[in-house]
């Protein structure tokens, strides 16, 4: 089945707004077997709307949309959908009467320009929104269909998980695509793809290879006429990617490397707690990304200066000896949030952000630490210097080097 995408809206050919629904929905498509091949972004202007469909109509199965359904003027990807299939969008009844309700459970009255929301096309259902006013269209005819769903990532979410993702099942019961993702640090691009290379080029199963924030991704895809068989195809190249890069390997999938560290972290009943100068919080704020946190991170300090450090249990000696910017502070950092907090794990984050030089290091010269029991891991590391990519590598190094150290200290 082939697919494109349409997302709505003069902000994103503005430069205003970035299109991340596009990409959230090409996410999920792989693994329905549904190939994408086209992605637009066209402006609130009903000819060229009208176009976009006229012409994704004839070269794909399933157009989806995103924006375009609210209650203004500029809103037109209704208007669109019904202008390039012939039809005429006609009020309905049950629809408005549920909108009204809306409004009244808000206390508010329906304002008259949402009674567009309630038309449909005859070869359109709408598709319910439980987070918003506008709901969605699914337009189908001769075999092909138009999915139009609403322009906020959390309202066209919610309708995808809740009504879009299980019909489309039903559509497409032909091939899957499953996809595997193993995410590594440690090595650079260019090694990982020397000890994996002859992996790479095949079409299917598929490796790709992909530079993230958190370290290198390894994502296999395979394509096969049921999930067992596709797992299958997948297997091999996942056990050598293990045999050639173990040591280097964190997370899988979706996980992140808080969700890492947590699952590791619970599953062994450890805590963890930290001190961060450098990143300003990032740290923490990483952390408590995590939905279980709560369950094993200690805690964290935010000590920005000196005397921050200073009355936070560094001992002056090892600043004045070694400056803000060493291994020996970030090393004092790990052991002071350790035994403060009597948490099984410390990490101690400390650095120059920049744009300064700092006792005369560049920005992005990190230092991390571990402390574990009486042992300190040290984890120098130089990152590019802008603010947010020093705080995000350093940040995601430090957990990601402490996902490694919990399974070898406690496998
Ligand atoms: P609309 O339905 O076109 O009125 O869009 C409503 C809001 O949804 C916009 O103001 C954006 O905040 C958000 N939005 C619309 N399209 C996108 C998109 N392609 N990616 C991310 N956010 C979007
Ligand atoms: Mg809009």
């Amino acid at each position: 089945m082939k697919a494109e995408i349409i997302s709505v809206g003069t902000e994103l050919l503005m430069g205003e707004l970035t299109d991340t629904n596009a990409s959230w929905i090409a996410g999920r498509l792989p693994a329905l077997g549904i190939q994408l091949q086209w992605v637009s972004i066209i402006g609130d202007d009903l000819p060229m709307l009208t176009e976009a469909f006229v012409h994704g109509w004839q070269r794909s199965d399933i157009i989806f949309t995103t924006g375009g359904l609210g209650p203004t003027q500029d809103d037109l990807t209704r208007e669109a959908v019904a202008a390039a299939l012939g039809e005429t969008p006609v009020v309905q009844e049950p629809e408005l009467e549920n909108l009204r309700q809306w409004f009244r459970n808000r206390g508010q009255e329906m304002p008259g320009h949402n009674v567009k929301q309630a038309h449909l096309i005859p070869s359109a259902e709408f598709i319910t929104n439980r987070n918003g006013t506008a709901p969605g269209w699914w337009a189908q005819r001769d075999g092909k269909h138009i999915v139009c769903m609403p322009g906020p990532p959390g309202e066209n979410r919610a309708m995808w998980q809740d009504e879009i993702d299980a019909k489309l099942k039903e559509l497409v019961d032909t091939e899957v695509t499953i996809t595997r993702n193993i995410k590594t640090l440690g090595l650079g691009e260019a090694s990982v793809d020397e000890i994996m290379s002859e992996y790479f080029g095949l079409e299917n199963p598929y490796l790709g290879i992909y530079s993230k924030a958190d370290g290198i991704h390894l994502r296999i895809i395979a394509r096969a006429s049921d999930e067992a068989a596709a797992r299958e195809m997948i297997a091999p190249i996942e056990d050598a990617i293990h045999d050639r890069l173990a040591p280097y390997v964190w997370g899988y999938d979706d996980e992140t490397p808080e969700l890492s560290v947590g699952a590791a972290l619970v599953g062994r009943g450890m805590t963890l707690a930290t001190m961060e100068s450098v990143s300003g919080g990032f740290l923490a704020n990483t952390i408590t990304e995590a939905p279980d946190s709560n369950q094993w991170y200690r805690g964290g300090n935010v000590a920005y200066t000196i005397e921050a450090m200073i009355a936070s249990g560094v001992a002056s000696g090892v600043l004045e000896t070694h400056g803000v910017v060493s291994q020996e502070t970030a090393n004092a950092m790990a052991q002071v949030a350790q035994s403060a907090t009597g948490a099984d794990f410390g990490i101690g984050l400390t650095g120059v952000l920049g744009p300064q030089e700092l006792e005369g290091n560049r920005p992005g010269t990190i230092h991390i630490a571990i402390a574990h029991g009486d042992d300190v891991r040290e984890f120098p590391l130089r990152t590019p210097p802008r603010r947010l990519v020093i705080k995000r590598r350093s940040c995601n190094t430090a957990l990601t080097e402490l996902r490694k150290l919990i399974t070898e200290v406690a496998p």
